[in-house]
C-alpha cells in the first residue's frame, strides 16, 4: 500500500499509454467486469439497479454491453453517497472522504479507499510525467485547500510533491509565494492561474517562469489558452475530469486532442439515447474501474464531450475526445431556443470598452444577470452597451440585467466561471 503500491500503479499505468488500442480495450473489457461483479455482489444500491432492470453482471461482458444498464444520475449520487452505494464491510475511517460542492448546495461525499486513491494517484502523475514532471521538479498546483491531500511520506522528501497554493488567496500573496517557490511546473484552476498571468503581464514580472503549465478542472477557451501561453511562453497543457472520477482525460504536447485515460474509466458519450458517432457531440456518461469503496457504473457526469477516431501523432495508444465546448451548466439557452456555448461571453464582452471581469448567470430562460468589475474604461454608456450587444446575439426576448461589482464571487470550490446557467438545456 501507499507510496510503493502508487509507483508499481504507475510505472504500470505509463506502460499501458502504448499498449495497442485493441490490448486497451482487452484490458478496460477485464476491469469493467470485474468492477461490474464487485458492485453487484457488494452494494445494495447497483444489486437494486440491475435487477429492477432484469440484468445479471454476466450479461456485461464488453463497454459495449454498457448500454444495457441505467444511468447513475447526479441526485441518486446525492442520496446514496454515504449509504447503498458504499461497499459493504468498507472501513471507513481508512478511507479518504472528498465533498463536491454541487450547484444544488447540497454537498455529496465521494469515498476513495487506499487502493483506489494510490491507483488515482498513479493515473494522475502519468500525465504530468509524460508532460515534463521529473522526480525533483518544484510542483505547484492551484486548488481548493479543502481538497488538498496529507502528503506521502515519499512526497515529504520533495519526490512528486506538489506545492498547493489556495485559489482563495489574495493575487499578492500568491505572487509573492511564485517568487519565492518559483515552481517549473504550474498545475490546477485555469481560472487561477489566467489571474496570475494577467498580474503578472501588468506588473511586468520577469522572475515566474514555469517550463510546464498544466491546466485542469475547467474549460479551457482558445481566449484563455493563448493569453497563459503568451504570458509564460509555453503551449498550455490542458486536463479533463470531475471531483467524482479524478482525472480522465488530457492533453499530450501534440495537442491533437485529450488522452482518454481507458485503463481508469469507461467514457461513453450519449446522444439521444445512443453512443454518439466519431466527432458528433455527446453527454459524457462515465463509469469508474478501479474505486471498489464506491462504485460509479454508468454515472451521468452533466458534461458534453465529442469522441473522436484521430490518432494522434504521438501514438500513444489511448483513444482521443475533444473538448470544444464547456459544462453543460455553462451553455445558455435563448427564449427563441437557440443555444450558447460559454465561449459567446468572451467574444461578446471583450470587446466592450470599460468591462474588466464579467460573470454571466442565466436565471431564468428569459433572464441573465451580468456582474461586470470595471475597468479604468467604464463610462455610464457601458451598462447601456452590454445589454444591447447581448440582446443582439441572444434575441430582445432576453432580458439583461447588469450589476456592478467590486469583485466576481468564485463559486463554493474557489473556481470563476464566466457563465453559469440555473436553466437546465441538456434533458
Ligand atoms: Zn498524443
Amino acid at each position: 500500500m501507499g507510496a510503493v503500491n502508487t509507483f508499481r500503479l504507475l510505472m504500470q499505468a505509463r506502460r499501458n499509454q502504448w499498449l495497442k488500442p485493441s490490448e486497451l480495450e482487452e484490458l478496460q473489457a477485464k476491469r469493467l467486469r470485474a468492477m461490474i461483479k464487485h458492485a453487484y455482489d457488494n452494494t445494495e444500491f447497483y444489486r437494486r439497479k440491475f435487477k429492477d432492470a432484469g440484468i445479471r453482471p454476466e450479461d456485461i461482458r464488453t463497454v459495449d454491453d454498457l448500454k444495457k444498464v441505467p444511468y447513475t444520475t447526479k441526485n441518486e449520487l446525492r442520496k446514496n453517497s454515504t449509504g447503498s452505494m458504499i461497499a459493504k464491510g468498507l472501513d471507513l475511517k481508512k478511507c479518504l472522504v472528498t465533498e463536491t460542492s454541487g450547484s444544488t448546495g447540497i454537498p455529496t461525499k465521494i469515498v476513495y479507499d487506499p487502493s483506489a486513491n494510490d491507483f488515482s494517484k498513479a493515473i494522475n502523475l502519468r500525465s504530468y510525467i509524460e508532460n515534463g514532471l521529473t522526480l525533483t521538479s518544484k510542483w505547484a498546483i492551484f486548488g481548493d485547500p479543502r481538497h488538498f491531500q496529507k502528503p506521502k511520506w515519499f512526497q515529504k522528501f520533495g519526490i512528486f510533491s506538489p506545492q498547493w497554493i489556495s485559489a482563495f488567496d489574495p493575487i499578492e500573496k500568491q505572487l509573492e509565494f511564485f517568487q519565492e517557490f518559483k515552481p517549473d511546473i504550474l498545475g490546477g484552476y485555469t481560472s487561477s492561474t489566467l489571474m496570475l498571468a494577467q498580474a503578472i503581464k501588468e506588473r511586468g514580472i520577469t522572475d515566474i517562469t514555469p517550463k510546464a503549465v498544466i491546466g485542469t478542472s475547467e474549460l479551457l477557451d482558445p481566449c484563455t489558452r493563448e493569453y497563459i501561453d503568451s504570458v509564460f511562453n509555453v503551449r498550455m497543457i490542458d486536463h479533463f475530469g470531475c471531483v467524482e472520477l479524478n482525472r480522465t482525460a488530457w492533453e499530450c504536447s501534440e495537442h491533437a486532442g485529450y488522452h482518454i485515460d481507458v485503463d481508469a474509466i469507461v467514457m461513453e458519450f450519449i446522444s439521444d439515447g445512443e453512443a454518439a458517432a466519431p466527432d458528433e457531440r455527446g453527454e459524457i456518461v462515465y463509469t469508474g474501474l478501479y474505486n471498489y469503496a464506491m462504485p460509479l457504473i454508468r454515472y451521468k457526469i452533466e458534461d458534453v464531450g465529442i469522441p473522436s477516431d484521430d490518432v494522434c501523432p504521438c501514438k500513444r495508444g489511448l483513444p482521443l475526445m475533444k473538448l470544444i465546448e464547456g459544462r453543460s451548466d455553462s451553455f445558455m439557452q435563448a427564449p427563441d431556443g437557440r443555444i450558447f456555448s460559454p465561449i459567446i461571453w468572451t467574444l461578446v464582452m471583450r470587446q466592450i470598452p470599460g468591462v474588466g471581469q464579467f460573470k454571466a448567470i442565466q436565471e431564468r430562460k428569459d433572464l441573465i444577470r451580468i456582474l461586470v468589475v470595471r475597468d479604468q474604461a467604464f463610462t455610464e454608456a457601458t451598462a447601456g452597451q452590454i445589454v444591447h450587444d447581448v440582446q443582439e446575439v441572444m434575441g430582445k426576448e432576453m432580458r439583461v440585467d447588469v450589476e456592478l461589482v467590486e469583485e466576481i464571487p468564485k463559486d463554493k470550490s474557489g473556481k470563476v466561471r464566466c457563465a453559469v446557467s440555473k436553466v437546465a438545456i441538456l434533458q
